[in-house]
């Protein structure tokens, strides 16, 4: 059996219901006590970038999943639970976001919901790996619904291939927004977890500007959200974690909104959805004024969890 494709072939005993049925099991660790796993039935494609490996399985549950270094990155039957809640938190807080830059996102998904801003004039996005762009293209045109193609691709998005660092520091140009839609912090985006990165991002932001990003569990990466919020805060005067659900990153995720002058939780569910309706968006599956709200509630443990890093909890 291809050593790429069975990740974890769980003994029949632990999963006695699907035991027959025929499949592989490809499975992620959140942490080192807590696993979970996803049936595959096809590989549609594996290759080995200079950063990664880069696989595209079809799955029962899922459908079709890109997974990098064996980490499930985003799937067509929950994409929008992840890229709804990346994008429109931070595109709807800001009163008229014009230009936007998304660094990582090679799978399409968040710059398609960007591009659903009538008011948005230019998306540019700056995904470091080829490899992940072509798969994307090849294989995933249900979460890109076709804006990151080559010749047909949507006329206000730019493409660039290259490590986001080096691009926001060399950048000239200043943008409204920017989305940090990122693998998690191993390998090349490592670095994009960082005081220096968040206030490099903080200078190419016009002025009411405003980065959005996602984090990483509450359950089971506290370390790692104290370390990324206090960063923030490093780079940002409004540093605003929020709490979503996204099933194939194992359940509750964090994301967050920074900025020096606006706060997503100073929005009431009217001011979203008069937003949403007044750019013309209408078809989301997920993101509404109610959902906006709610995510900014957050439970007890994480408000004593996020104490000492500057974010605004309450
Ligand atoms: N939804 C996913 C998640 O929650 O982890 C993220 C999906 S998106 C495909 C992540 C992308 O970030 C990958 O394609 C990866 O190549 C890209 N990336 C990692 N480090 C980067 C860097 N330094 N500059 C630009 N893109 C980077």
């Amino acid at each position: 059996m291809n050593e790429f494709v069975a990740r974890h072939i769980n003994e029949a005993s632990a999963f006695r219901v699907e035991a027959t049925a025929p499949g592989l099991w490809l499975t992620e660790a959140l942490d080192d006590g807590f696993s979970y796993s996803i049936r595959t039935h096809r590989v549609l494609s594996q290759a080995v970038s200079p950063f990664q490996r880069v696989e595209v399985h079809e799955s029962d549950s899922f459908g079709r999943m890109l997974v990098l270094d064996g980490s499930f990155n985003v799937s067509e039957k929950d994409e929008f639970f992840y890229h709804e809640n990346l994008v429109h938190v931070p595109a709807c807080t800001h009163p008229r976001p014009a230009k936007a830059l998304i660094i990582g996102g090679g799978d399409g998904g968040a710059a398609e919901e960007l591009l659903k801003h009538s008011c948005v004039q230019s998306v540019t996005l700056v995904e470091i790996d080829q490899t992940v762009i072509d798969a994307a293209r090849t294989h995933l045109q249900a979460i890109h619904r076709g804006v990151i193609n080559d010749a047909t691709g949507h006329p206000k998005l730019r493409v660039h291939i290259a490590d986001g660092l080096s691009f926001i520091k060399r950048s000239a140009d200043r943008y409204d927004l920017i989305i940090l839609d990122l693998t998690d912090p191993v390998g090349p985006s490592t670095p994009l977890y960082t005081r220096d990165f968040y206030q490099a991002c903080a200078a190419k932001l016009n002025p009411g500007g405003l980065l959005g990003l996602h984090i990483a569990s509450p359950f089971a990466h506290q370390d790692r959200l104290v370390s990324t919020l206090t960063a923030l805060h490093g780079g940002f005067a409004i540093v605003r974690p929020y709490m979503v659900t996204v099933p194939l990153s194992g359940g509750p995720w964090m994301m967050a909104c920074a900025s020096n002058t606006l706060d997503p939780a100073m929005l009431c569910a009217t001011a979203v959805d008069a937003r949403l309706s007044s750019r013309g968006i209408a078809d989301l599956q997920y993101y509404n004024g109610s959902t906006h709200c709610a995510a900014m509630a957050l439970p007890n443990f994480v408000r004593t969890a996020l104490l000492e890093t500057g974010a605004r909890t309450r």
